[in-house]
């Protein structure tokens, strides 16, 4: 092992869109991967046709790449080890179910599902699980049952078939997780799991463990949920006589409430997303690129949920990842997913952002309100909302008053600071700010505070006046540099609207 490239790989079935679950798992092998300067692959595993589903391979790479979890080798970059999908790789796998078979270790089976489903049913109503191996195979239909010459009429009619692996009866298997340490299986207490198909199909666990000899995988990172099948698949590596790579199972992502397992349909149920990218198909999910979340705060957050960096940072840049990644540092026990973690972790990458990144980013949604500021006008509203703000889609939510006059005007605030005198206050301010040249938060805070202060008026109320004729209430940033933004024109239209319609309001 110890001249052995390190090669991983992350290998999906295409049955649906990837949970988040699934895009951890994918980033650890990619960061262990590129800390060993090692070569990342994403292999396809479509071999079962009835769990295909239209549209999940595209969105698998497609979510990858948004997270930038980039593969050397894989279906779209191809590669050395070429084809990535297990689908086109169908010619491969039956000569080595063929080995098995001569070798002993694998043997044909002729039972009918039905007549498997009957005995199964039967178990059932006595209270005990059928289980086809050590035990039972010699009570059923199959090569080590039946004669030569039986087996020979039943394959010449074309006869339904799988084959089994032999599971050796009563022994001992002992392997190790780099996560988990060693484990011991005894192997009466697993079955003769199928392989191959009659449809000319290999199962999972044929075509993964050849794949993964013939792909030179080094290490196999994968879900906790793979556990169970790793002393079948540690056997099938002594059958072929193959040296095993290293394996790594890593924990499971947990509902927010710390019980169960993190399921694809918490996320619209509890109102985060739980895919990593919109999924239009079939039951429609929510995503994080879809909700405004940025791919590095993502990566950031998923990271964590599993690896402990040993420190009390949190914040990291892939390359930080990359560097500090090692899989003695990924924990055993579960991760309890938290959304407002997430919330979190984007709000403060939405904090380190640039004025002008974050004004670029908005840009668009102005524009489809029907605006079109300048770039430094954007950058210089930005930077005046954005430590209240933690998604580029809540920037509107806190600058629409820079573009749109206000078309009410707050009732408790009304209640509170318009009386008689302010009609008159309003008029009087306008004249001043009118006047102001050049139309400048400082200028016009300057003029407006000198004209207060020979005024018998109390700045308090005033500045509150004129915020409620330029907002509409009494929220928003620095109330000149609002002011100062949004042009002469616009302050007088807005103050001239604010007397008018307010003025009713005493009556
Ligand atoms: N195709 C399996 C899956 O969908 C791969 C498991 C493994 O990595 O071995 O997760």
């Amino acid at each position: 092992m110890k001249d052995r490239k390190i090669r991983v790989r992350f290998a999906p079935s295409p049955t649906g869109p990837l949970h988040i679950g699934g895009v951890r798992t994918a980033l650890y092998n990619y960061l262990f991967a590129k800390h060993h300067d090692g070569t990342f692959i994403l292999r396809i595993e479509d071999t079962d046709q009835t769990r295909y589903v239209e549209g999940a391979e595209e969105y698998i790479m497609d979510a990858l790449k948004w997270a930038g979890i980039k593969p050397d080798e894989g279906v779209r970059e191809g590669g050395a080890f070429a084809p990535y999908r297990q689908s086109q790789r169908k010619g491969i796998y039956q000569q080595f179910a063929l080995k098995l078979l001569a070798s002993g270790d694998a043997y044909y089976a002729f039972d009918l599902p039905e007549e498997l489903e009957r005995i199964r049913k039967e178990y059932e109503s006595r209270g005990e699980t059928f289980n086809y191996g050590s035990a039972t195979r010699m009570q059923m239909c199959n090569t080590l049952t039946l004669s030569d010459e039986e087996v020979k009429i039943r394959m010449a009619a074309g006869e339904h078939y799988v084959i089994r692996y032999r599971m050796p009866e009563n022994e001992d298997i002992h392997f190790s997780d780099l996560i988990r340490g060693d484990i011991v299986v005894n192997s009466s207490t697993l079955d003769d799991k199928v392989l191959f198909k009659s449809d000319g199909m290999p199962t999972y666990h044929l075509a993964n463990i050849v794949d993964d000899h013939l792909m030179e995988i080094s290490h196999v990172i994968r879900g906790e949920e793979w556990l169970p099948s790793l002393p079948l698949h540690v056997m099938l590596y002594r059958s072929f006589g193959w040296e095993a790579p290293l394996f790594a199972h890593l924990p499971l992502l947990l509902k927010p409430a710390g019980k169960g397992k993190l399921s694809k349909r918490d996320g619209d149920k509890m109102g985060f997303p739980v895919f990593p990218l919109f999924w239009p198909y079939g039951e429609t999910a929510t995503g994080y690129r879809e909700e405004g979340y940025f791919p590095e705060a993502f990566v950031n957050m998923l990271a964590l949920l599993g690896w402990n960096p040993g420190t009390e940072q949190e914040i990291f840049s892939m390359e930080e990842l990359i560097a500090g990644f090692s899989i003695e540092r990924v924990g055993k026990s579960g991760s309890r997913f938290d959304p407002e973690k997430a919330k979190w972790f984007n709000t403060r990458y939405f904090q380190m952002k640039s004025d002008e990144e974050l004004a670029e980013l908005f840009m668009p949604i102005v524009e489809e309100k029907g605006f079109s500021p300048g770039h430094d006008t954007l950058v210089s509203i930005v930077s005046l909302v954005k430590e209240r703000v933690g998604f580029v889609k809540e920037l509107w939510n806190e600058a629409d008053f820079f573009f749109v006059a206000p078309d009410s005007y707050d009732p408790d605030v009304v209640r509170k600071r318009w009386n008689a005198d302010s009609p008159l206050q309003m008029r009087e301010l306008r004249e001043v700010v009118s006047g102001v040249k050049p139309f400048t938060s400082e200028t016009l805070e300057k003029r407006v505070k000198e004209w207060i202060a020979g005024s018998p008026y109390n700045t308090g109320t005033i500045l509150n006046l004129f915020r409620l004729l330029m907002v509409g209430a009494s929220r928003g940033p620095h109330l000149f540099d609002i002011v100062g933004l949004t042009g002469r024109d616009e302050t007088l239209r807005r103050l001239d609207n604010g007397i008018r319609r307010l003025a009713p309001a005493l009556s």
